[in-house]
């Protein structure tokens, strides 16, 4: 009997073990999640962007291989129950989905609250108006690899409508992965085509990415180059692949060229841009979800100081810098540049305090007017950017700063306004599964 007790005491002794470091791991995962979800409601970050998971709570038993799974660690487990913790950081990878061992998680566009929109396509990617194709993000399908593939593959349709007459057989709006893949589709089966950038580099959204983002993907097959075998590469390091890429290949991508306007002349199309018109008889739109750069609309904009974008902290040292908005990428310029410069920056935002901005930003750049490192302006908007000033207006006064360089982080103008001129019809999704 004695041995019997001693052999019991023995088992639950070594089965109380894994059980009780399964049960503190349970409880610290817990916590961490009700910590991050407790800033993301703070922040009012709470709605994600684009493609995401839904959990069905009936379902899901929280074995947490969907928190494993995810690169962008926006998954958390809240009383034994996956959801998403933190939305604004979801791409739509959909690993959570292949992950989850009872296929709890359906992949979604949009939610009850918030609409995505979402044009309307053919198998062939081409829109409800012939002529006009979509490839890419802005199709709804948010990864590197599938916008590389989709670029490629709406050339292949495209081929077939070429015929002589416009000078164009396809002009492709935007150099982010779909848009560099189907230039290297055009150039590899010989089309007549051109491709404009809004920017003046290629990547599209990658070059957005935060600095050192590892990037995760999947091996891509593209024209001309043939595979890529990548899985984890860092930001930086796929500028570099991308670049080399173009050069490889020989193509030409003309960079600070918007497009502004799809004219339609019988089955041949106007393209204009923000430098030239071309007629074509079909445009692949490559152009994503983020939009254009939305401008200040004031005098001196036009200056070449003034950009949308941080791309070098580093190029902004000993000069005075005025960061404009009041958002995360508004915030974080202004932190880069402090952090890695002697800057004297200036942060403007029109609102009286940065209310929709991730509590870290936020903490960190109180942090940074208390040091002294960044001078924050609220209430405030700029009137006029001169050569060697900046002048603001705060509630009806006004203050003219130094200025060497601006940087405008003011969102941008969502693609919808020009599917809708061009007759293209979108989709408004509340949380539809694809
Ligand atoms: C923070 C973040 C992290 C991500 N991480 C990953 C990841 O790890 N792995 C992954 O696979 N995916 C990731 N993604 C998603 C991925 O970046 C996108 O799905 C992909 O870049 C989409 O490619 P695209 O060519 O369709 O569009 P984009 O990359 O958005 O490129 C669109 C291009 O069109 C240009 N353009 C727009 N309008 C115009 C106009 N009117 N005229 C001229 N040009 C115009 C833009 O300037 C841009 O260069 C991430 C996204 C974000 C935001």
């Amino acid at each position: 009997m004695d041995d019997h007790l001693f052999t019991y005491t023995l088992y639950a002794l070594c089965l109380s073990v894994p059980l009780t470091l399964f049960i503190f791991k349970r409880y610290r995962l817990n916590k961490e999640a009700q910590e991050v979800w407790h800033d993301t409601l703070a922040s009012g970050l709470t709605e994600p962007p684009t493609l995401h998971p839904l959990f069905d709570p009936e379902l899901c038993f929280g074995s947490g291989s969907c928190v494993k799974a995810c690169p962008e660690n926006a998954i958390g487990l809240i009383d034994g129950k996956a959801m998403l913790i933190n939305p604004a950081s979801c791409i739509g990878h959909g690993a959570c989905a292949t992950a989850c061992p009872v296929g709890a998680i359906k992949l979604v566009i949009g939610t009850e609250s918030r609409g995505v929109d979402i044009p309307q396509l053919k198998p062939n990617f081409e829109t409800n108006v012939p002529g006009i194709f979509i490839a890419g993000e802005l199709g709804g399908m948010g990864l590197i690899r599938k916008a590389v593939e989709q670029g490629r593959q709406a050339i292949d349709f495209i081929i077939k409508r070429s015929r002589n007459g416009a000078h164009h057989d396809v002009v492709i709006v935007g150099a982010g992965p779909a848009g560099i893949s189907a230039s290297l589709a055009a150039k590899n089966h010989n089309l007549r085509f051109v491709t404009i950038e809004q920017e003046d580099t290629l990547g599209g959204s990658t070059l957005h990415y935060p600095r050192g983002k590892i990037v995760m993907t999947s091996p891509m097959n593209l024209p001309i180059i043939g595979k890529i075998k990548v899985n984890e590469i860092n930001k930086e390091m796929l500028k570099i692949l991308w670049e080399d890429i173009v050069n490889k290949a020989g193509i030409k991508l003309n960079f600070s060229e918007r497009l502004e306007k799809i004219v339609q002349r019988d089955d041949e199309f106007s393209i204009v841009t923000s430098r030239a018109t071309y007629l074509t008889r079909s445009v692949l739109l490559c152009i994503g979800r983020r939009g254009t750069p939305r401008k200040l609309e004031v005098p001196g904009e036009e200056l070449d100081k003034v950009v949308y974008r941080l791309a070098d902290p580093e190029q902004y040292k000993g000069k005075h810098v005025l960061v404009v908005g009041g958002g995360d990428s508004a915030l974080e310029s202004a932190l880069a540049i402090a952090e890695s410069t002697d800057a004297t920056i200036t942060l403007s935002y029109r609102g009286n305090a940065f209310n929709r901005v991730k509590i870290k930003n936020r903490e960190r750049i109180a942090k940074a007017q208390e040091t002294g490192r960044v001078s924050v302006i609220l209430e405030s908007k700029v009137v006029e950017i001169c050569h060697v000033t900046a002048l603001l207006d705060q509630k009806g006064t006004a203050i003219a700063i130094p200025n060497d360089a601006v940087i405008v982080c003011a969102g941008g103008i969502l693609p919808t306004q020009l599917l809708e001129e061009t007759g293209i019809h979108v989709e408004t999704h509340h949380g539809k599964a694809i």
